[in-house]
């Protein structure tokens, strides 16, 4: 199948022809046509598979003819920084159409929102919590929706947002065309599907299962160790762009904090920074200036950086389709990319969950070099610096992330040990 094949306006196939693309992943094969006549969608496809252009693309034929000035299509987000970047995706590929857009989430002011959806956007990528604001103070109008998207549509469901969501949905009287699209659907949601689509298409490209290009492994390593085996980790993968994911905020500022101290370009990435750190530490890993994005699962869902060779789950995460979403910011398109768990004999039984997604056990592996019998620090945590490591030899990089490991460990001083 073609580009061509879909008969999209001109002025639109000069956004995919920009982009490069040229030919359609497997979910924009099916749903495209689909989504062209006018049905609804179920669209499940693996990370990074296109999902995005599988349902931008028909927003933007759909528009082109018709008015501009009013909102006619929105698409539901889970967070900031992907609402943002769906936004920017709209703009590459709808640059020659006309059509606007603007992100509309929380935690930045609201007046210049207000401004912008007045007359300036044919189409809105929201998060539910800003974008119910602005219909409670009446400074959106929904009345003109003609094609609403779910992305990520199984967290968007989930028992977090579906409240929200549902007040939205019911703010949207006339007919209208829904398309869903996630890269996972438990059953429970699923069934909620049914409530608010019309006879929708299902399309579901491969299992819902972690993308196969990325490939697995765990790293066992006792608690109070796996900073340190993070940072050997670290220095041995230089150069490469690295996700960490933790389970807490305090956690992922904590760690991404140690591994600053310790010489790497890393910032956190969670829900109790300001919308500007976010998105600054974000658009840090997006440029290269910042190597290490210790996140939680706030990154986990929708972001797209080719340039992220690794994932690194510094905590497991809470479920097997969690950990698919987290991996998925590796391996995307074209893209090899590695997913590496330091686990914890706590961990038995979600390791357990992940390989039977996978269909496979998981090569456990160990770092060289690292030495895994360290004792537990009795004491207040030790603050240590890295010696600046000299960059020529790999082996002496090594060296040095040892040397300060022995000095973290060494240094301890009696006390109520703490949680990392
Ligand atoms: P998903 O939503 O399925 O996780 P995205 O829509 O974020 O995936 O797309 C992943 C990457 O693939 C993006 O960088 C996007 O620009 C690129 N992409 C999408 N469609 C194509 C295509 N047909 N050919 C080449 N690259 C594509
Ligand atoms: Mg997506």
């Amino acid at each position: 199948m073609n580009f061509n094949d879909f008969n999209l306006h001109p002025c639109i196939m000069e956004g995919v022809n920009a982009l490069g693309y040229t030919e359609p992943t497997p979910i924009q094969s099916k749903a495209i046509p689909v989504a062209l006549q006018g049905n609804d969608i179920v669209g499940l496809a693996q990370t990074g598979t296109g999902k995005t252009a599988a349902f931008v693309l028909p927003i933007l034929q759909k528009l082109m003819p018709g008015k501009r000035g009013q909102v006619r299509a929105l698409i539901m987000s889970p967070t900031r920084e992907l609402a943002e970047q769906t936004c920017t995706a709209i703009n590459k590929l709808g640059k020659k159409t006309g059509i606007r857009s603007i992100a509309v989430y929380g935690g930045v002011s609201i007046s210049q929102q207000v401004i912008n959806l007045r007359n300036c956007a044919e189409i809105v990528v929201a998060c539910p919590g800003r974008l119910l604001d602005h219909i409670w103070r009446g400074t959106v109008d929904l009345s003109h929706i003609e094609i609403l998207v779910i992305d990520e549509a199984d967290r968007m469901l989930d028992m977090g947002f579906l409240p929200n969501i549902k007040s939205i949905l019911d703010c949207i009287m006339q007919k209208h065309q829904t398309l869903l699209f996630s890269a996972t659907m438990p059953k429970e949601i699923r069934r909620l599907t049914e409530d608010i689509l019309t006879q929708p298409l299902n399309i579901q490209i491969g299992e819902t299962a972690p993308a196969e290009t990325v490939s697995h492994a765990l790293y066992p390593v006792k608690q109070h160790l796996k900073t340190a085996l993070l940072m050997e980790i670290l220095y041995q993968i230089q150069k490469e762009s690295v996700i960490v994911f933790t389970r807490t905020k305090h956690r992922a500022e904590k760690v991404a904090d140690e591994l600053k101290k310790a010489g790497f370009k890393a910032a956190s990435l969670h829900g109790n920074l300001s919308q500007i750190r976010r998105q600054s530490a974000i658009d840090g890993l997006r440029r290269g200036s910042i190597k290490v994005l210790v996140a939680t699962d706030i990154a986990s869902r929708g972001i797209d950086i080719l340039s992220i060779t690794h994932v690194i789950n510094y905590d497991i995460p809470e479920c097997a389709d969690d950990y698919t979403h987290r991996i998925g910011r590796t391996g995307r398109i074209n893209n090899n990319g590695d997913a590496w768990t330091l686990v914890t004999a706590a961990d038995t039984g979600m390791i357990r969950d992940i390989e039977k997604i996978l269909k496979s056990t998981i090569e456990r592996k160990t770092i060289q070099g690292f030495d895994y019998t360290i004792a537990a620090p009795v004491g207040e945590r030790v603050r240590y610096e890295r010696k600046p490591a000299r960059s020529d030899a790999q082996t002496s990089r090594q060296s040095a992330g040892r040397e300060l490991r022995n000095k973290m460990f060494n240094n301890r001083r009696p006390a109520i040990a703490k949680a990392i």
